[in-house]
């Protein structure tokens, strides 16, 4: 992966938050909650939180930090109750270093306390914000998540019902949701109208209980079986009663973000009942088709460019290699929360292999490209190590428009996608060729059709309006917004 990495503003993809959820009767459920979170970190690594309730009082601990920093066994002990949701999170707007936040986002208003954990952005959460000021409502965060929990709560008190709450709120809010949430009695779970991001509806075993993720990698760890997808447009109950299911909002065009696919989530998990490893494979067989290289070894940059290097050795009859060992205990590089970070993150994560490159013409096969500079210090480390010729090949398009959806992304003027042509970009990066995968082939590896995917980075079509607004970018609430 290029530099998914934060600059003043969010804009095209860079992942946002994982969010997990479990109804269990007789569960203490924050041990299930820490190792789903676990099985989520790689979506969110900024902080980390989990709100229980036990059918009258609710507790919360979140923390800025890894979730085994955040949690020790002492502190799971504490969070008592059968109810609960946790949260990781990557900030796409408002500032990443501040607790306030850190999610679940608790709202307490008269009787009533709800606490919510989101992935995704919504892109009119200034209207809203403007709007709950209006009637005397104070914010601590600078979340689009507080704005949503809070309005939730402010209707949940109009309707006394906290379906009646959701449901009016998903009329007023647009942009992209994959929620869980919870009040002292009941689990919650609902997705935006679109699906952008994935949100998956699984049971515990013996029927001990219900479970909400993000991916299905979070269901395996704790022993949960998938059952289906949450419906775009669609809000489901889980309390004593059991489960119900209710079409909350009309449901628009599917548009399943495509970067799931290409680099966010897990290779493990599953959408549209692919394995992303499956996936991922298959675009890196299209691109060697495409763009075929002579050369002595195929390496992919780890983690995420491994399955589709694979991918191209099998396509290619060139030999698949480690050419990059990488230091799994250091975060991925776009977290860093500073330009000086994000420069020291690939020297930190990425170390050349000599013995494998020395004298090699390497093809090099990597997720995306977004600004350009990762990549070109990688060619040159890959060179330094003795490569006689380095063949990028990229198995997605050029990024060329920003993410409003919650991945964080530059400026349209930052990313090199949008400013370069491919022969410029290569010149920029320094390998001697570079390809990248169309559109077609990216979306024909996953084996689900166009119109179910989200695919603006890559061609510019959002799916959901984004007003002008908020195209000022990430610090508009702090200036300005977030999750
Ligand atoms: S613009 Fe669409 S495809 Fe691109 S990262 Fe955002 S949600 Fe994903």
């Amino acid at each position: 992966m290029d530099d998914w990495i934060l600059s003043e503003r969010p804009e095209a993809p860079e992942e946002a938050c994982g969010v997990f959820g479990v109804y269990a009767p007789d569960e203490q459920v924050s041990r299930l909650i820490y190792f789903g979170l676990h099985a989520l970190q790689h979506r969110g690594q900024e902080s980390a939180g989990i709100a229980v309730a036990d059918g009258h009082t609710m507790t919360l601990r979140k923390e800025l930090g890894l979730v085994p920093q955040v949690f020790k066994e002492g502190d799971l002990d504490t969070l008592e109750g059968h109810i609960g949701i946790g949260h990781t999170r990557y900030s796409t707007t408002g500032s990443s270093s501040s607790w306030e936040n850190a999610q679940p986002m608790l709202s307490s208003i008269g009787p009533n306390t709800i606490a919510l954990a989101h992935n995704g952005n919504l892109v009119n959460t200034v209207e809203l914000r403007d709007k709950l000021k209006g009637v005397g409502i104070r914010f601590r965060s600078t979340t689009d998540s507080e704005v949503m929990v809070t309005l939730i709560n402010h209707f949940t008190q109009k309707h006394h019902a906290i379906r009646g709450g959701i449901r009016e709120a998903m009329k007023l809010i647009t942009g992209a949701y994959a929620v869980v949430m919870m009040s002292e009695e009941a689990l919650y779970a609902f997705r935006d109208p679109n699906g952008v991001r994935p949100l998956v509806l699984g049971t515990l075993p013996a029927g001990a209980g219900w479970v909400i993720a993000s991916e299905t990698c979070a269901l395996d760890i704790v022993g949960a079986e998938f059952v289906r997808d949450v419906a775009p447009g669609e809000l489901i109950k889980i309390s004593s009663a059991g489960i119900e299911s209710e079409q909350a909002v009309e449901p628009g065009r599917t548009a399943l973000c495509i970067f799931e696919f290409v680099y966010f989530a897990r290779p493990d998990s599953s959408m549209y009942d692919c394995t992303l490893y499956e996936a991922r494979q298959k675009m890196g067989a299209a691109i060697a088709r495409s763009a075929p290289a002579d050369a002595d070894l195929v390496i992919g940059v780890p983690d995420s460019g491994t399955p589709a290097a694979t991918g191209f050795a099998q396509a290619s009859g060139i030999p698949y290699g480690e050419g990059l060992a990488k230091n799994r205990y250091v975060g991925r590089t776009f977290i860093s929360p500073s330009q000086m970070l994000r420069q020291q993150g690939i020297k930190l994560k990425l170390n050349p292999m000599k013995h494998m490159l020395a004298g090699k013409r390497i093809v090099v096969v990597d997720d995306s490209i977004v600004r350009g500079n990762t990549t070109r210090k990688l060619v040159a480390l890959l060179r330094e190590a003795g490569a006689t010729e380095v063949h990028m090949r990229i198995t997605s398009p050029p990024v060329a428009w920003p993410c409003f959806y919650g991945i964080d992304t530059d400026t349209q003027e930052q990313l090199i996608g949008a400013m370069k042509t491919v022969d410029e970009i290569r010149d920029h990066i320094g390998a001697d060729t570079l390809a990248y995968l169309s559109v077609e082939d990216m979306v024909a590896a996953t084996g689900a059709p166009a119109e179910s995917y989200c695919l603006a980075c890559f061609t510019g079509d959002y799916p959901v309006e984004i007003p002008d607004s908020v195209r000022q970018g990430k610090m508009a609430l702090e200036s300005g917004v977030s999750c």
